[in-house]
């Protein structure tokens, strides 16, 4: 099975963390598949610059002509397009640092530079995977279930689930803004866990309830300028599912 790994604008964090996180499975990833392209491994084999492959892991947010131009190649070329970590998966960051500024005809050299958007708003994505960085576990767990030709799942519960779980101490009620009650878990409450407030890398929960959340820090005293203004900044172009109609 033939695997290839690229990066578009982005910190190259996750794929990074997929260098230094996989351990013993690192090993098992390059002896047991074909892995024609991991950006910062390997260069494309065989002078493609998009190689055909069955599964395509693409981190990072399309931000220039070049990211839509190799995005569309790689999806003509791969059978599944899986996108790696929250700049993939929504935007992230680059998202809420481009969003609402002018960049029409805005050029760097021969490079056009538009709003950030996560991947889905160029080409058909088949999986997602959240994460600022992308969880080495999580990306193990949905290479395996591909392979086996099972689809792959992301959690259905909220950090706080995973907080509430391990017996944490509750941030809001230190007046903290804490996203965990709105934030895809997965992560085993790894913020919250050594105390600090989560910030919702992961993008929205399947649960996310803005109305409900909103009211219960107003009751806490937990500023709520803050946490909208959070929400705003690390959950890309999915703040929209979050928002629904609120401001
Ligand atoms: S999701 Fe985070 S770690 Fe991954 S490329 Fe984007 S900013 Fe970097
Ligand atoms: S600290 Fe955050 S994630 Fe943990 S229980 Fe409180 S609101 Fe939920
Ligand atoms: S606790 Fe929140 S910010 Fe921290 S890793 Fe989990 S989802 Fe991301």
């Amino acid at each position: 099975m033939k695997l290839a790994f690229y990066s578009l604008t982005s910190c190259e964090g996750c794929l990074t963390t997929l260098i230094t996180k996989l351990g013993p499975d690192l090993e098992g990833l390059w002896n047991n598949f074909d892995i024609d392209y991991f950006k910062l491994v390997r260069e494309p084999v065989g002078g493609s610059r998009i190689p055909k492959a069955d599964i395509a892991f693409v981190e990072g947010a399309v931000v220039t002509n070049l990211d839509r131009e190799q995005l569309l190649e790689i999806r003509k070329n791969s059978r599944f397009v899986v996108a790696l970590g929250t700049c993939a998966s929504s935007g992230n960051i680059a998202y809420t640092a481009s969003r609402g500024v002018d960049l029409k005809g805005r050029r760097l050299r021969d490079v056009e530079i538009s709003e950030a958007e996560p991947i889905s708003s160029v080409i058909t994505v088949d999986y997602e995977l959240s994460g600022c960085p992308v969880s080495a576990e999580e990306f193990t767990d949905a290479l395996l279930r591909l392979v086996n030709s099972i689809e792959p799942v992301q959690p259905d519960f909220s950090v706080c689930y995973e907080c509430k779980m391990k017996g944490n101490d509750c941030l809001l009620e230190k007046r903290r803004v804490c996203l965990g009650p709105l934030a895809m878990g997965g992560c085993g409450a790894a913020c919250t866990s050594v105390g600090a407030p989560c910030f919702s890398c992961r993008g929205p929960a399947a649960e996310a309830d803005l109305d409900a959340y909103l009211k219960t820090i107003e009751k806490k005293g937990v500023d709520r300028q803050r946490a909208l203004m959070l929400l705003h900044m690390f959950t890309g172009k999915k703040v929209k599912e979050v928002l629904k109609n609120e401001q």
